[in-house]
């Protein structure tokens, strides 16, 4: 009897094993029923409690370098070690430590990127970035901007996203590549995080196969209709990179089902968003990257940013969208090729 439970134990041991780690690229982009299990995660509860503790009056508007900022790493930290997710290089060191000299005179004390890295399982060296930025702006005249929106919205997002990624992973459906989250600082004092972050990168930068990026996305932005809950405006997508756009189009079509709007993608969109969040200095190493954004509204840098005004269900379709996005791009079989732009590439 003990030995029939033994060899039964060790069958079931050797399936699950083969469960979990022999799915081919195409096996494991083409199985939705996987893919929403884990998508499905990302939820509107876990939404509302990411958002009302960045954007709380405890976090102070998250200036770069105080006391509102370091409680924000600290909560981030301490969620992807919750999640089981580690640092840099797989260590419990998840700080880039930003000197204030690299500041630029915007801060009186240093600053930090937070980091956290899953290894892909067959192609560790090829990575993943998806970001957003955690600082904000601090307090002004006694007043708290708490920037629920900018970015407290995008920062919950990556973590959901992370959760998806390492509850994925630890059912057997780790990344073919890897994955790195970063959650930038001094974006508000003109994208000092990932300008640093690209000057001296933890991972080297021509092994960054694509950046997503997520900037706001919990709102509806004033050129949409008021009620609009069911759309996001897609940057930079096919300006490197040609499949990027045709891949994000795809998961949406497959999956989140939002109009996705590219009026601000244009050239001569006299915007130029492309140009001004953490993306661009990893788009200007040629990394092709897509920013997801809802546009800018009456609350945009004001005190008025607050966390009760978040569409919380358009906050978590949008993270899935960039999720969907993602899975694809960190399990497809080939590398995402760059096929366009190189004359954007500069210092
Ligand atoms: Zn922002």
């Amino acid at each position: 009897m003990k030995k029939i439970l033994l060899s039964a134990a060790i069958l079931v041991f050797f399936l699950a094993c083969k469960s979990n780690k022999n799915l081919t690229s195409t096996e494991l982009t083409s199985n939705s029923e996987i893919i929403t299990k884990f998508g499905n995660t990302i939820n509107s509860k876990d939404v509302k409690e990411h958002i009302y503790t960045l954007a709380s009056d405890e976090f102070e508007g998250r200036q770069t370098g105080e006391k509102g900022q370091k409680l924000a790493a600290e909560y981030l930290i301490n969620q992807y070690k919750s999640f089981g997710i580690k640092g840099i290089n797989g260590t419990d060191n998840y700080l880039q430590h930003i000197p204030v000299e690299a500041l630029n005179g915007k801060s009186e004390h240093p600053s930090e990127n937070v980091i956290a890295f899953i290894e892909g399982t067959e192609k560790p060296n090829e990575i993943l970035v998806i970001s957003s930025h955690y600082d904000h702006l601090g307090i002004h005249d006694g007043e708290i901007f708490y920037g629920a929106d900018d970015d407290a919205s995008g920062t919950t997002g990556v973590l959901e996203i992370a959760q998806a990624f390492a509850k994925a992973k630890k059912q057997g459906y780790g990344p073919k590549r890897s994955i790195l989250f970063v959650n930038f600082t001094g974006e508000e004092k003109g994208l000092l995080g990932s300008k640093y972050f690209s000057k001296n990168p933890v991972y080297p930068l021509e092994n960054m196969v694509a950046g997503l990026n997520i900037d706001m996305i919990g709102r509806i932005g004033k050129e949409r209709a008021p009620d609009d809950n069911n759309y996001v405006y897609v940057i930079g997508a096919d300006r490197l990179s040609s499949e990027l756009h045709a891949i994000n189009e795809k998961a949406n079509a497959t999956y989140t089902h939002m109009a996705l709007d590219y009026t601000y993608n244009e050239e001569s969109d006299p915007n130029r968003f492309y140009f001004r969040s953490d993306h661009y200095n990893l788009a200007k190493h040629g990394i092709p990257i897509i920013f997801y954004f809802n546009g800018t509204h009456a609350d945009y840098h004001k005190a008025t940013d607050t966390k009760e005004k978040i569409n919380l269900d358009l906050l978590t379709k949008r993270a899935q969208l960039v999720f969907y996005t993602a899975w694809e791009i960190a399990n497809r079989e080939e590398r995402l090729m760059v096929d366009k732009g190189s004359d954007l590439v500069e210092n």
